[in-house]
């Protein structure tokens, strides 16, 4: 643990080096770390950007020591061993968001997933197809209107259940660092969680930031991109099958698993990218938000997906409005209405683009 900070300051305090001061308003201070089983990059402007994103870190590194559930003494894996735990707030406050996310979406994200992303291996990395039968005794287990929590805090499972936050963990991440930077002063800055982004206020010469949505067709190619969203203030959360996978006898099994058969799920998607406001205040889990519906929407489908966006937009407050960019097997880039101009479409990158309405 003592070793990863230390670490982690050591990048921090070379970034500050070589750069002009902090503060002097064009360098970031930055700092990289793995959490999460994920690459983290947080960079920030302005005077306390050093300690900003040196906080970032540990934050990160203390979630992960909570919500893993690989790690043995974490909250989770605490209360996925006994069923029922007295947890510290952050479990709790996932827990009830993910029965509303749960509700929402008619099941799809579901954090009591979490047997059935064991069985095919993902939990380990010792990937293997499940037999029917062994999906057939797993898929009572997953359903998430049997997780409570009451007053006191303690989170109950239901009986032989099991929880898996990592649908949802790295969106809560970006909420804690807007609230981080926020709580900083930080005006302007940056955190990249995988492939999710949180993009705060603006870049040093004060235009949008510029966060690109690789193209799932071709993963590694760092500068592959389905389109570019120009973003302030705003999260943009990517689930995709490409992200997490493996093969076997020429087929491929994806990491999000669609509740109703306990397979992955095949939705005609090859990602979703989730975008809404950010908010520093604490109060709202918009990164929670959008990492549970990009996982959901990705196994609910394009034409789900938008009546979902439809529904979503129609009855709810601005705070709360998010809009999606949908990249489908069959080539083609659906952005919904609000995010079409600050939309750019990747030239030669063969789709084809539609905003929905
Ligand atoms: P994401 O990358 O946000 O789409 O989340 C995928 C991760 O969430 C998987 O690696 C699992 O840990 C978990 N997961 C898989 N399927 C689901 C689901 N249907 N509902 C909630 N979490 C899921
Ligand atoms: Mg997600």
């Amino acid at each position: 643990m003592k070793r990863v900070i230390l670490y982690v300051l050591y990048i921090s305090l070379l970034a500050g080096c070589g750069a002009p001061a902090a503060g002097s308003g064009e360098e970031p201070e930055t700092v990289q770390l793995i959490a999460m089983d994920t690459v983290m990059t947080f960079a920030a402007y302005g005077d306390r950007a050093a300690e900003a994103v040196v906080q970032a870190a540990e934050e990160m590194e203390r979630m992960e020591r909570i919500l893993s559930r690989t790690l043995p003494n974490s909250e989770v894996a605490r209360l996925n061993a006994v069923g029922s735990a007295h947890t510290g707030p952050e479990v709790q406050r996932l827990a009830e968001a993910s029965s509303h996310y749960r509700e929402a979406t008619g099941g799809a994200f579901d954090i009591t997933v979490a047997p059935v992303v064991s069985a095919w291996g993902f939990t380990t990395d010792s990937f293997q197809v499940p037999s029917d039968a062994e999906l057939a005794k797993l898929l009572p287990l997953v359903d998430g209107s049997a997780v409570r929590v009451d007053e006191s805090g303690t989170v109950t499972l239901g009986p032989g259940q099991s929880i898996d936050l990592g649908g949802i963990a790295k969106g809560y991440a970006s909420d804690l660092t807007a609230a981080l930077y926020a709580s900083a002063g930080i005006e302007r800055g940056k955190a990249e969680l995988g492939g999710n982004v949180l993009a705060w206020g603006t870049r040093p010469d004060g235009k949008p930031w510029r966060v690109g949505i690789k193209d799932p067709a071709r993963p590694d190619d760092g500068n592959a991109f389905a389109g570019i969203v120009e973003l302030e203030d705003s999260v943009a959360i990517t689930s995709g099958g490409y992200q997490r996978f493996f093969e076997e006898n020429g087929t491929r099994y994806h990491h999000i698993i669609d509740p109703s058969t306990g397979y992955p799920a095949e939705s005609g998607l090859t990602s979703v990218t989730v975008v809404a406001k950010a908010d520093g205040s604490g109060t709202r889990l918009n990164g929670a938000m959008c990492d549970a519906y990009s996982t959901a929407l990705f196994i609910m489908g394009e034409d789900r997906a938008l009546d979902f966006w439809r529904t979503h937009q129609a009855r709810t407050d601005y705070e709360d409005a998010f809009d999606l960019v949908l990249v489908t097997e069959d080539g083609r880039v659906v952005v919904t209405a609000g995010l079409s101009d600050r939309f750019e479409p990747s030239e030669d990158s063969g789709y084809v683009y539609e905003t929905a309405s």
